[in-house]
């Protein structure tokens, strides 16, 4: 059936199943904008979420940052090195290192900053060889 703007039925219908059919029929009645709306909205509370991080996980992020090696020439390339500024020496830090680590800073132990480990995983560093 031709409507008067060119547009057939059948072509309304095929437009409707652009949409995914697991959407929910509540955000498929919505216009874009509408759906737009909802989605910065959910994003918007995710990232207050992400912002309402215990410190200490923001703190574990943060040397996560700060750390991760760039050093082409290293092993651990892309993992996570705390470097010993007086030699330059790469030393691997692991998980449960880095979670000491910021607790530390948390605690604000031991001499930890962000830049700076605790002194007691300085010495683990240096137990192990470097990389
Ligand atoms: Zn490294």
């Amino acid at each position: 059936v031709k409507l008067s703007n060119g547009k057939n039925t059948l072509d309304k219908d095929d437009d409707e199943q652009d949409y995914n059919s697991d959407d929910l029929p509540i955000l498929r009645a919505l216009s874009k904008q509408s759906r737009d709306l909802i989605t910065n909205r959910i994003l918007k509370e995710k990232r207050a979420r992400d912002n309402a991080l215990p410190l200490e996980r923001l703190i574990e992020k943060n040397i996560f940052n700060t750390w991760r090696c760039r050093e082409e020439r290293c092993d651990n390339r892309r993992g996570y090195c705390f470097v010993l500024k007086s030699t330059g020496q790469h030393y691997k830090v692991i998980t449960s290192q880095q979670a000491k680590w910021a607790a530390a800073i948390t605690k604000n132990h031991r001499g930890a900053t962000l830049n700076q480990p605790p002194y007691n995983l300085i010495a683990q560093f240096k137990d192990r060889e470097g990389l």
